[in-house]
């Protein structure tokens, strides 16, 4: 902060000359603050120092002005340099109290004089182009009046922008309350900045992780575009911070994004209403305005600026365009998007006005970022309301999924017990015989297999007794096959009761049966068979056919025991088979063992 105490500036000659003044010596001192607009002296083409001013007035050299007004104003022309210059009268209590100057952002270099002291500066004033060099930084000055009057003096030139001149109100006030002023209003752009920023990044990257959001990818550029351009627009807060960006790029920086926030939009509202945007137009204004991007990037702002303006005839129809696309997307998508509408317009009407503003057209104060700001927080709570609805019927979705996935287990758990059971069922029926409920040769020949194995690799005997009834189709043809049945049931029911735990009773076929005995050896199953025969001869069931008179059986033998060398439990079978055709063939009625198979096998 460059604080200076001014030194009474008086000319003897100057007290009956009319020199302009700016008379505020009725304000009200507790809280002054007010703008420099009025007469001014302008000495055109002269770069004066304070001293001199007095006796260029003297010499009839001025004339008097209106400030704030542009080159072009005055002159007709932009690109010149002179000097302004105005007495001022402030209230008699701010005398010797600490006094600001604020000179928000001028397109041209200056220099400010209260009376002889230079209180504040931006870029470098010169007559010529050569000497000049612009600076668009927003300045304060601040100095201490030792008297009520003071004479201000302002250098200017303006070489390099399109617009020239103090165009732009300048303030003065007390110093506290100048400063405030000035902060608040960059804190709360910078804010709103700020807000843009972060809003535009979440729309980026909710796009790249969601992959198919285009329309929040290009939502999200527009408003990281717009929070750059801001910074580098008007009132440039980029010369406050980044010191080291020349005027040249700042303004080359302004231009681009620009151009860039303008196509982002013209390609949201095609999003938006991409039935009722034309290809052709779209292709139209994405042409011109890469072409204008092309050209503020190669070209010095005094042409881009200039194309810039050219450009903007044709940007009237454009946004006439996207209005009436907006319009027509309204009517015809109805009022689902209405929100959408209205922050799309402003936004239009925004940068329209902005655009109007910085060419000098107009009198109005910048409304995009105040638009662009609506924008944004209508598309928050647009999105927040969308986000808070879908996550909720995710979660009712969710709940119903649950409880559907609970009642299909419940039902798929009852389904599969009783599909079990049921295959239990088959099972156990499958490997039954239907006339005698004993196991069938089938459920026979897997236990004889596993059985025959076990006893193998465990070295454990291993019986097998096998029987036929005797001259039982004798019994058929006399008794009927009714009764045949019968007399296999209860002689099955008689052998059922003799046999151990561990055994097998099963079918073969017809009237033949097999009885497995695991870990039995040959001895103990030929005393099964025995018992198993008697039992059969002791119930002396009726077979009048017989010569006895009665039903019997007749039993073969054979057992694979440690020494034994049956290589297969077919092998086994048969040795038992052969014994139970020797005991028909020695009369019936009996059991025969074959012996034990030795090394040399040989069968009985
Ligand atoms: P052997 O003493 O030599 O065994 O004479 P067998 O008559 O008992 O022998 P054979 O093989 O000549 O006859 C067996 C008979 O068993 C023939 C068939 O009618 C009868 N049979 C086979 N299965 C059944 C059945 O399920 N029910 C009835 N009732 N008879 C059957
Ligand atoms: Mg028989
Ligand atoms: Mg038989």
């Amino acid at each position: 902060m460059l604080l200076v105490v001014l030194v009474p500036l008086k000319s003897a000659q100057a007290e009956d000359h009319p020199l302009a003044l700016i008379d505020f010596s009725g304000s009200d001192a507790a809280e002054f603050y007010t703008s420099l607009d009025g007469e001014w002296f302008y000495f055109e083409e002269q770069l004066l120092q304070p001293t001199e001013v007095y006796s260029f007035i003297l010499r009839d050299y001025a004339r008097t002005v209106q400030l704030p007004s542009s080159f072009k104003e005055q002159g007709g022309i932009s690109n010149t340099y002179g000097t302004y210059a105005t007495r001022v009268k402030i209230p008699r209590a701010l005398v010797g109290r600490t006094l600001a100057i604020h000179i928000p952002h001028q397109y041209s270099a200056y220099k400010l004089y209260a009376d002889l002291i230079e209180i504040a500066s931006n870029g470098r004033v010169g007559s010529s182009a050569e000497e000049h060099e612009s600076e668009l930084s927003p300045k304060l000055g601040y100095f201490v009046p030792r008297t009520d009057e003071l004479l201000l003096t302002i250098q200017i030139s303006n070489f390099e922008h399109q617009r020239g001149g103090f165009e732009h109100s300048i303030f003065i006030g007390e110093a506290s309350e100048v400063a405030q002023k000035f902060n608040t209003s960059i804190i709360w752009m910078l804010f709103v900045v700020g807000c843009i920023f972060i809003m535009g990044m979440f729309m980026i990257l909710f796009a790249w992780f969601r992959r198919q959001e285009k329309l929040f990818l290009i939502f999200g550029l527009f408003c990281i575009c717009f929070a750059i351009r801001a910074f580098f627009a008007d009132p440039f807060f980029y010369s406050l911070t980044l010191l080291q960006v020349s005027y040249l790029w700042g303004t080359r920086l302004e231009y681009l994004f620009t151009h860039a926030t303008v196509l982002l939009l013209v390609f949201l509202v095609y999003e938006w209403y991409k039935q009722q945007f034309s290809k052709q137009v779209l292709k139209l204004i994405t042409f011109s305005i890469t072409a204008a991007i092309v050209t503020t990037l190669i070209t010095k702002p005094i042409v881009f600026q200039r194309m810039a303006e050219y450009l903007f005839c044709f940007a009237v129809l454009g946004f006439v365009y996207l209005v009436y696309v907006i319009y027509r997307g309204y009517r015809e998508q109805h009022i689902r998007n209405f929100a959408n509408i209205v922050g799309l317009t402003l936004v239009s009407i925004g940068l329209f006005n902005d655009f109007m503003l910085a060419h000098g057209w107009i009198k109005s104060v910048s409304l995009s970022l105040l638009a662009v700001g609506l924008y944004v927080v209508i598309q928050v709570f647009m999105m927040s309301k969308s986000y808070a609805d879908k996550v909720l019927e995710t979660e009712q979705l969710n709940q119903s999924l649950t409880t559907l996935n609970a009642t299909l287990d419940d039902q798929v758990n009852r389904r599969t017990k009783e599909l079990r059971s049921a295959n239990e069922q088959l099972e156990h029926l499958a490997s039954k015989d239907a006339l005698t409920g004993i196991y069938n040769r089938h459920r026979f020949n897997a236990f004889m297999q596993k059985a025959f194995q076990q006893a193998k690799e465990n070295c454990t005997p291993l019986s097998l007794i096998m029987l036929d009834l005797d001259e039982f189709k004798k019994y058929n043809d006399n008794y009927g096959h009714i009764q045949g049945d019968a007399l296999l049931k209860q002689v099955v029911k008689l052998i059922g009761e003799q046999l151990p735990e561990n055994s097998l009773f099963a079918r073969f076929g017809g009237e033949e049966f097999v009885v497995v005995l695991p870990a039995c050896p040959l001895a103990e199953a030929y005393q099964l068979a025995e018992q198993m025969r008697s039992a059969v001869e002791f119930a002396r069931l009726p077979h009048a056919k017989r010569e006895l008179g009665y039903a019997t059986i007749s039993i073969g033998v054979a057992a694979l025991e440690h020494k034994s060398l049956y290589r297969s439990e077919i092998e086994l079978m048969d040795a038992a088979d052969q014994q139970l055709y020797r005991s028909k063939r020695e009369g019936r009625n009996r059991t025969s063992v074959a012996r034990l198979k030795q090394e040399q096998p040989s069968l009985l």
